[in-house]
């Protein structure tokens, strides 16, 4: 433990404060959310954050090769021994004009930030670097968690590599096929409960409580000061400057939670002038977000968030029997475990919410492959909202805009297929039969 870190209750009628050797996932006073805050006196943070950039340099040095601990000192919680890496954060921020021109954006403005080039093929790696480190420094020896697939795929490789037991849950029939030959390759112990994603989140939580088990879901704090780290390097991708929109698909919400804590805090450190806007894009199947937001008007109001709202919503969802239906199963979530945090992030961000259909994700998708490197359904909601946004006019088209891709397309290879073979879209690119004759193939090559 390092004393330059606490833990703190996010509701401000309790603001508990706890040390980071406990291991709590939510206010025991109160049960909202915890953060994790920093006495940034304590901590050398450097005056200008291109001195991160001296690391990369240091290849032989793997908290310095992480593209999470290479900026450890924003998020110095725990000592160096107990750091966790296997090489996360190698990341690409690719500006792409073939794919702006899509979504009717200027040559020169649009960038994809490429989280698929992690180990397990997604932006996770980025939280469970911090959130196992965590794990050691309080010394757990069995974890869980609950997972649409990415958290499954990446907790049970740190699990193996820290030598922890795991165990994950996910839902029936819930689970895109790469992510689950992740879970099971990587040794994790699967357990496929009868229900959905939401029901997974409510039977992790008692079995970790339970168990004495360390929950790995996005609940835990420690694992959204890992994901900060996108912000940074997407800075850093940009020659140390911020963008004007960051987009990011909205799911459990612990992404848009740690960007806006990132960005808040960059600018308290005086690090950064200007915080950039964002915009979080839901599947209009699994659309709380945009519903409490929009249209219920649900603020981060100074952190007195009206409850009573979102009981309703969630009172209603139970009676209709509701559940959340998306192609991008990622962010098939309707009761998101960091809504509190994401209305904090859309008020530091100016930010706005926007649900894309199924059909405008997968031919996003197809677009983000065909010119990009391509993406999971869920990272193609960006391009879809932000399609959106431009018609809207809410985004200018010589905006600054990253876009956030956060999985690899092998995350989700049936979906893929089906789309190209099945000819389901308007960018369908299916295989062409041949007979087995030079001739005839020949003439088909175009
Ligand atoms: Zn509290």
């Amino acid at each position: 433990m390092t004393d330059s870190a606490y833990q703190k209750c996010i509701n401000p009628a309790c603001g508990a404060e706890f040390d980071c050797g406990q291991t709590l996932f939510k206010c025991p006073a109160c049960g909202e959310l915890l953060d994790i805050r920093y006495n940034w006196d304590k901590t050398e943070v450097p005056g200008e954050l291109n001195e991160f950039a001296r690391r990369w340099a240091n290849r032989d040095n793997p908290l310095d090769f992480s593209g999470v601990w290479r900026f450890r000192e924003l998020l110095n919680f725990c000592e160096d021994k107990y750091k966790v890496t296997i090489g996360e954060g190698q990341t690409i921020l690719q500006q792409n004009d073939a794919v702006a021109e899509y979504v009717d954006m200027q040559p020169g403005c649009l960038y994809l930030q490429y989280e698929g080039l992690n180990p397990s093929g997604s932006f996770k790696d980025n939280g469970m670097a911090a959130a196992f480190s965590h794990a050691k420094m309080v010394g757990a020896t069995s974890c869980a968690c609950a997972s649409t697939g990415n958290t499954s795929a990446s907790v049970a490789l740190y699990a193996h590599h820290c030598n922890l037991k795991c165990t994950v849950f996910i839902g029936s029939g819930r689970i895109a096929f790469g992510k689950l030959s992740q879970g099971m390759d990587y040794g994790a112990q699967t357990i496929q409960i009868r229900g959905d994603f939401d029901d997974c989140m409510r039977q992790v939580q008692d079995v970790c409580a339970k168990l004495g088990l360390y929950l790995l879901n996005s609940l835990n704090p420690f694992r959204l000061e890992g994901q900060k780290t996108i912000m940074y390097r997407i800075i850093e991708g940009l020659g140390w400057q911020v963008p004007d929109w960051i987009i990011v698909p909205g799911g459990n919400l612990g992404n848009s939670s740690a960007f806006g804590k990132a960005f808040a805090e960059l600018k308290q450190l005086g690090l950064i002038k200007q915080i950039p806007r964002m915009a979080i894009i839901n599947a209009t199947g699994a659309d709380t977000l945009t519903e409490l937001v929009n249209n219920k008007k649900l603020t981060w109001n100074a952190g007195k968030v009206q409850q009573a709202i979102i009981d309703s919503f969630y009172a209603d969802l139970t009676a209709r029997n509701f559940s959340p239906h998306t192609c991008a199963s990622a962010i098939e979530i309707s009761r998101p475990v960091n809504l509190k945090k994401c209305l904090r992030a859309i008020h530091i961000c100016n930010g706005v919410v926007r649900a894309v259909t199924d059909e405008e994700i997968c031919d996003a998708k197809a677009i983000i492959g065909k010119y990009g490197l391509g993406c999971e359904p869920a990272s193609a909601a960006t391009i879809a909202g932000l399609k959106h946004l431009r018609a809207e006019g809410i985004i200018a088209g010589d905006e600054r805009i990253v876009c956030v891709l956060t999985g690899h397309p092998l995350k989700d290879p049936n979906l893929t297929v089906n789309y190209h073979k099945e000819k389901q879209g308007k960018f369908s690119n299916p295989p062409i039969e041949a007979p087995n004759d030079f001739d005839e193939i020949v003439k088909l090559i175009k």
